[in-house]
């Protein structure tokens, strides 16, 4: 029978947790560098002038109503999201060989592609899913939740806080073959640190000897580098170098759609004979697992996106806008760096301009986020990740003098 008293309490989320906690501060100089939002000069939410364009285009569509969008989402919206990952020019995408589908967001992109692989994937025992080490805590139980074993690959240098290639190499040479490999295409959750296109070009050579399987994640299109195309550049070099691989992709961030959840999932087939019928099919699985999943998915937050992605005008204003957040981003990483180092903070601060992205791992260890926390109210996950869009022109002194006090 089944007992519900035997249910255990499980743990509270450490990030919503750490939301929680820094909304029941009162203290007027409290900052928020926990969730992974972008923030404004105010630390405040920000519309993108772009979405509040398409909000009134919407809004005035006489044709607009709530029905149910199709099981794999509003077919503007993939088409257009697909262009925008894999290149308007993909060859796969003209060979027919991808197959996408709207999901809740990135979420739910990286769980619809774990349920497929979990279920789909020829071998048994399912082969094991790497991890980066660290990664976003999230990727751990969606894999696991469907049944597979994950495993980490080591990626972030202590010593270097920067990318420890050597080790991710050896890690993924020595996994057992045709292992799935999670890889994060640009702006690394929670390091800041992204490889470069010749460390691509490595890891590339080590997946396609050791015949692993890449998943890309992406949550940050757009956000990294401000530049659409070159945060897609892993992604893209993997399929023209004939991989067939697995795409999540997010809205929330590059769009500011967090709570509409608009994303989309892209399987795309390798290059052969073979390759359209394999896509089709994987498009009718697919299909049936969203429909048992969530039916179909939201309407809004892919409206918003398409609408933007299909008109040139209303895109270049969006790609501006991304400028605007990558650019403050990257503003405010010049200023944390140059506050410290002029403070002769103990310590190299290097890091903070060289890591890329919504976050950085600033190296303060648990005790020092502690202290922070309690004796200056600034709150950041415990791996000393912050979310550098919580810093801002008003905020970044007070954050200086407070991590400069904390490590001496
Ligand atoms: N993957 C990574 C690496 C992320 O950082 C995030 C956002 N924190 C996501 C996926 C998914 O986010 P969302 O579901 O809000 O799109």
């Amino acid at each position: 029978v089944f007992t519900p008293a035997q249910v255990a309490q499980a743990p509270e989320d450490p990030l919503f947790g750490l939301m929680r906690a820094y909304r029941q501060d009162d203290f007027d100089k409290k900052i928020d560098l926990g969730i992974g939002a972008y923030r404004d000069n105010n630390a405040k939410p920000w519309i993108l002038p772009v979405v509040r364009k398409a909000d009134e285009i919407l809004h005035n569509d006489p044709n607009l109503d709530h029905e149910y969008l199709p099981i794999s989402g509003l077919a503007n919206f993939t088409s257009a999201a697909q262009k925008l990952i894999l290149g308007a020019d993909s060859v796969a995408i003209k060979e027919n060989r991808v197959t996408s589908l709207q999901t809740i967001s990135g979420t739910g992109a990286v769980h619809l592609g774990a349920l497929f692989l979990a279920k789909f994937h020829p071998r048994q025992p399912r082969p094991t899913v790497y991890l980066s080490n660290p990664t976003w805590a999230n990727h751990n139980q969606i894999f696991t939740n469907v049944g597979l074993a994950i495993d980490k690959y080591p990626y972030f240098s202590p010593t270097t806080k920067g990318l420890d290639i050597d080790g991710m190499l050896s890690s993924l040479k020595s996994a057992p073959l045709g292992s799935i490999v999670v890889l994060h295409p640009c702006a690394h959750n929670p390091t800041g640190v992204d490889p470069t296109q010749e460390q691509w070009k490595q890891i590339a050579s080590v997946i396609r000897e050791r015949q692993h399987f890449p998943f890309f994640d992406c949550a940050y299109q757009g956000f990294a580098s401000g530049d659409l195309a070159r945060d897609a550049w892993a992604i893209r070099y993997f399929i023209d170098q004939g991989f067939e691989t697995c795409v999540s992709q997010s809205f929330a961030k590059n769009f500011g759609l967090y709570g509409e959840r608009a994303g989309a999932f892209h399987f795309v087939s390798g290059p052969g004979a073979e390759a359209q019928r394999a896509t089709t099919n994987i498009a009718s699985q697919l299909a049936i697992l969203q429909r048992s999943e969530i039916s179909n998915p939201p309407a809004y937050g892919s409206r918003i996106a398409s609408i933007v992605l299909n008109d040139p005008k209303l895109y270049a204003e969006w790609e501006h806008d991304l400028r605007t957040m990558s650019g403050r981003i990257i503003e405010m990483r010049r200023g944390l760096r140059q506050r410290l180092e002029a403070k002769g903070t103990p310590g190299t601060w290097d890091h903070i301009t060289s890591q890329i992205g919504m976050f950085s791992f600033t190296g303060l260890n648990e005790k020092q986020v502690q202290i922070l926390r309690e004796k200056w109210h600034v709150y950041m996950t415990k791996n000393g990740r912050i979310s550098m869009a919580g810093l801002n022109t008003h905020n970044i002194d007070y954050f200086a003098e407070a991590v400069d006090s904390t490590v001496r």
